[in-house]
């Protein structure tokens, strides 16, 4: 079963539960947002209040990610746990505390914490999971991915990957492949007079 388009009226009043595998192209997923191995399974819990819908659940899935250190693809089956708000356009608003004043005053502790869960906007009364759950996915997603904590990275002079073997090259502070690229475009003849 795939990724299910609810109305309001196919939701009974005790709520509903399913289970469902998802294509991450259901998700319009870019290659830039996260690649994924096989199909997510989706565990989802939908509860109605009035026109409102309160959903939460897991989306789980194996992520291929590439090491920033060593630049290898790998595998990372991740769980992923949600919970999201959707919303008629003439749903009763919840009474939400106007203050919502603009405060210079960032650390301002209680502010803001009020709803964790992101609300949504049901479409037609419809109930339109892909959008919710790529955001989700997105966010699961790390900026820096390491194929492990400690993975050793690339050699910067050979290139020879660090984690199969040591090479000869003498030691030098081994950083990010990013600090390699940043040195080889600012190499070459000096130009700054010293
Ligand atoms: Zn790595
Ligand atoms: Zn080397």
């Amino acid at each position: 079963m795939a990724l299910p388009s609810l109305h309001l009226s196919d939701i009974p009043a005790e709520g509903l539960q399913l289970t469902c595998s998802v294509q991450p192209e259901e998700l319009q997923l870019e290659p830039g947002d996260a690649r994924v191995d096989g199909d997510f399974d989706l565990a989802i819990a939908i509860a109605k209040v009035g026109r409102a819908v309160h959903v939460d659940g897991t989306l789980t899935g194996t992520f291929v990610r590439q090491c920033v250190r060593c630049l290898k693809d790998y595998d990372e089956p991740v769980r992923i746990p949600f919970t999201a708000d959707y919303r008629g356009e003439e749903a009763p608003a919840k009474p939400q505390p106007k203050r919502a004043k603009p405060r210079d005053d960032e650390n301002e502790p209680d502010a803001a914490l009020e709803d964790e869960s992101e609300t949504y906007a049901l479409v037609e009364d419809r109930l339109e999971l892909a959008e919710m759950l790529r955001e989700q996915v997105i966010l699961a997603t790390p900026m820096q991915p390491l194929c492990r904590e400690d993975c050793r990275g690339l050699c910067q002079t050979c290139g020879q990957d660090l984690n199969e073997c040591r090479c000869d090259c003498p030691e030098e502070r081994r950083e990010s492949p990013f600090v390699v690229l940043r040195k080889m475009s600012a190499g070459g003849p000096k130009r700054r007079g010293e």
